[in-house]
């Protein structure tokens, strides 16, 4: 089969490899149908150094079950099903808990070891754990926002959960990548009454007005914290999404947040150290969030997709077959397209 296996920055690879097949009795095999490009993917495109065996890449997919381990239940032949960005037996405590990420038995996508989503075909660890069967054909005009119950708009809603978003609060979210959008879309449908969408780019703009956004700030810095006080009768957001995950991001995040607010950070931080710790000491601001553990959400707002309430798959501004993968990465990179779709 073919697959997506980055040997470093910028050099990202459709190569032949072998094909997925059932190891474990939990495991399922799943043929991709659709998959994408992930903006966290975009870190290792500007910073992996190079490899000799690469890892292999993708953690969004929806695919169809092609065959099950002896102890799989839930899901069987024949089954659409998407998948989270990581797995999870759904049974151990922290699953219980509704924290799928710190799965005891589960684990992320690709790298060495593992298929990835960017490929024709995956084999599927905690099976019954991890999948969710969907309730549509495999080319549903529904299809890229189903696809995005997989990681962004679960992404979405966890940083507007960690920032105690409700209704009648005043919301920013630090972001215009397709992360941030999902989280002007949980906001909204939280209830929040104001929502500040901090970005700079008018296409990414224009989206967020379309989710919801009801201000937008484009400044940088010191200009964007004292734009977001003057839009918030100089006390800051309630609650703030940070949706980026580097220093100056954060820094505006910690920033932004009215004394007693809730910062919800779901950018995968690229600094070893948080700025603004005396500042948001004395103004007793809850500091939440990490990985998303969106397979705990993925019922909850799956009705709402299929209903058409939400439209998270308009994040995606561009589709490409397996061939165009190494193109797409560039191009996000580039800032050229918002998210790009892969259909098989
Ligand atoms: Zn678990």
């Amino acid at each position: 089969m073919r697959a997506t296996v980055m040997y470093g920055s910028g050099d990202v690879r459709i190569e032949h490899v072998p094909d997925a097949h059932i190891i474990k009795p939990t495991d399922a095999l799943v043929t991709i149908t659709r998959a994408c490009i992930c903006g966290s993917d975009l870190w290792p495109y500007q910073q992996m150094k190079p490899s000799e065996i690469g890892n292999r890449m993708g953690h969004e997919f929806i695919g169809i079950v092609e065959a099950v381990g002896t102890e799989v239940r839930r899901v069987k032949p024949g089954d659409l099903v998407v998948a989270p960005f990581a797995w999870s037996d759904g049974t151990c405590i922290f699953c219980q808990g509704g924290l799928h990420t710190s799965c005891l038995h589960g684990g992320f996508w690709g790298g060495t070891e593992l298929d990835g989503g960017q490929g024709e075909a995956v084999r599927v660890p905690q099976a019954d754990g991890t999948l969710v069967v969907l309730p549509v054909g495999p080319d549903h005009a529904l299809m890229p926002s189903l696809l995005t119950l997989s990681d962004v708009m679960g992404t979405g809603h966890h940083a507007a959960l960690a920032a105690k978003v409700a209704p009648g609060k005043t919301v920013a979210v630090v972001g215009d990548g397709a992360v941030g959008l999902c989280g002007v879309i949980a906001a909204r449908r939280l209830g929040a009454e104001q929502i500040i969408l901090l970005g700079r780019h008018p296409d990414r703009i224009a989206l967020g007005r379309d989710f919801g956004a009801t201000d937008i700030v484009s400044e940088r810095g010191e200009a964007a914290i004292e734009r977001v006080r003057a839009l918030t009768g100089g006390l800051g957001a309630h609650s703030v999404l940070e949706c980026v995950g580097h220093g100056e991001a954060t820094r505006t995040a910690l920033s932004i947040a009215r004394a007693g607010g809730a910062v919800g950070r779901v950018g995968v931080p690229q600094d070893a150290t948080m700025p603004a710790a005396m500042s948001t000491f004395f103004r007793n601001i809850t500091i939440a969030g990490g990985p998303a553990p969106v397979r705990a959400y993925i019922e909850e707002l799956l009705p709402d997709v299929i209903e058409g309430r939400i439209e998270p798959g308009r994040v995606f501004d561009r589709t490409i077959t397996l061939d165009g993968v190494p193109d797409g990465y560039r191009a996000m990179n580039d800032r050229e397209a918002i998210k790009v779709m892969i259909r098989f």
